[in-house]
């Protein structure tokens, strides 16, 4: 289907026209992204229904950083405070290598000259959060579980949402803009884009967990150690059960096979790990502050996910009907950006939707976040800033005597600091 395909119900109105007096969004996925949208239109006093497929919400997930310009937004809704009490702020960041020396080391969040914090936080925590608050804060039906989107039809007053609840009951809702925030595996973006070609991988497989932990360091660094062959990233996302210990999220990446193929298993956030699958792996790191292996058989339950993508999306929009977060850019999860980006976008949507007409929010919010958005997942498959760590995995497999002799603080400077300028780090605060 093309940007500018005839609907089948009728012409488009074309962009320019006066915005409808209450235009009604119809939000497609009730994750983090289409719950940070629907509080964000509420605030600005623009009308959404949220319909998610889940019959139920439960906290599920593990460990997802929102970064400072992340946190902003969610200051902005009046939710920093309750995060901040049931997460982490991070305040370093270290990338060492697989003996553990170390490659880079950046301040984060306040520590790192910026106005707000970044929080590591449990994402099924971070996901009851926004879902109460629209619970408190949408009027009552505003929030509908148990609706899987099926198809849409548009036509030049609106949107027509076609819908399956969990019985099997089919039902239609009418609104003036319909967004996909449905995650990883959109509709809405099958529909758009029959034509895409899925979900990309490159090989790896990623073990995440999440255990009560001593704490190390000051209790609140990011730590990711080797590089692409087998990676590990642990940090700690809240307060432990007992004392002396924080609820640690970790994450195991191994490269499981070369080339790029569809993923073995398809990829679910829930799927559980195996722990002979992710062992071998471990060995290939030698850190002496952390036992590994002991992290991994303490944890009750991991989740495998395999380290996949999709490729950047020519565009977004048709019409009335756009795509945000997963559903649009899903990335590695290099650089700790998924969430963040998806919180970006809803914060820009719901800002243009009350500012334009419909067809023109939607427009102006994909020429904003698009090629933004596009660049980090395409830099994302290339290591985004820890691709640091490779290049000192290359060039000095066996650990170095002196940093300066394998990789220049210049190089390492441009690509991490290169990053932080293209994720929207840098941007004015
Ligand atoms: C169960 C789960 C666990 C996750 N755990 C982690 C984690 O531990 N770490 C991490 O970094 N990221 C995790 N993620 C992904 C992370 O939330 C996203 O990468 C990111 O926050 C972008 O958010 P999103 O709203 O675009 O997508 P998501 O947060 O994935 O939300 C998409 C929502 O759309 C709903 N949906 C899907 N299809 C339909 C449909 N046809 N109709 C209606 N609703 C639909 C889904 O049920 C889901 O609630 C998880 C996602 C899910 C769904």
């Amino acid at each position: 289907m093309s940007k500018n395909h005839e609907p089948s119900t009728g012409s488009l109105k074309s962009n320019g026209q006066a915005a409808s007096l209450d235009p009604r969004v119809l939000i497609v996925g009730g994750g983090i992204g289409g719950l940070a949208l629907a509080l964000s239109l509420r605030q600005l006093d623009v009308s959404c229904t949220v319909f998610e497929a889940a019959p139920h919400v439960r906290e599920l997930g593990v460990g997802i950083n929102i970064l400072p310009h992340g946190a902003r937004a969610l200051k902005s809704l009046g939710l920093l405070g309750e995060l901040d009490d049931i997460a982490i702020r991070t305040r370093k960041l270290r990338y060492l290598n697989h003996l553990g020396q170390q490659v880079w080391t950046s301040e984060c969040g306040l520590w790192g000259g910026h106005d707000m914090p970044q929080l590591s936080i449990h994402r099924g925590r971070l996901h009851g959060v926004l879902w109460r608050a629209a619970q408190a804060r949408l009027p009552a039906g505003a929030l509908r579980n148990g609706h899987r989107l099926q198809s849409f039809t548009q036509d030049a007053d609106g949107v027509t949402a076609r819908f399956t609840l969990a019985d099997g009951i089919k039902v239609e809702e009418r609104g003036d803009v319909l967004v996909g925030a449905d995650g990883i595996h959109s509709v809405l973006r099958s529909l758009l884009h029959p034509e895409d070609g899925g979900i990309r991988w490159q090989g790896s497989q990623l073990w995440r967990g999440a255990v009560d932990w001593p704490v190390f360091e000051s209790g609140n660094v990011m730590l990711i150690a080797a590089d692409r062959m087998a990676k590990l990233t642990i940090y700690p996302i809240a307060e432990g059960r007992s004392a002396g210990t924080r609820l640690t999220n970790w994450v195991m990446n191994g490269k499981v096979a070369s080339g790029a193929f569809p993923p073995p298993r398809r990829e679910d956030w829930s799927r559980p790990g195996k722990l002979e699958e992710v062992l071998p792996f471990v060995t290939r790191l030698r850190l002496p502050f952390l036992d590994v292996e002991a992290l991994i058989r303490t944890t009750p339950q991991f989740f495998e996910y395999p380290e996949c993508d999709r490729d950047p999306l020519p565009w977004w929009t048709q019409g009335r009907v756009t795509l945000l977060g997963d559903a649009a850019h899903p990335m590695y999860p290099t650089g700790s950006n998924g969430a963040t980006q998806t919180i970006l976008d809803a914060r820009c949507l719901a800002k243009l939707m009350s500012e334009l007409a419909p067809e023109a929010a939607l427009n102006a919010y994909e020429a904003e976040r698009l090629p933004r958005t596009a660049e980090v997942v395409r830099t994302n498959r290339r290591g985004g800033p820890e691709r640091v760590m490779d290049l000192v995995a290359e060039r000095a497999p066996e650990g170095f005597t002196c940093l300066e002799d394998v990789i220049t603080s210049a190089e390492l400077t441009d690509i991490v600091g290169g990053y932080a300028r293209l994720v929207g780090l840098a941007d004015p605060q």
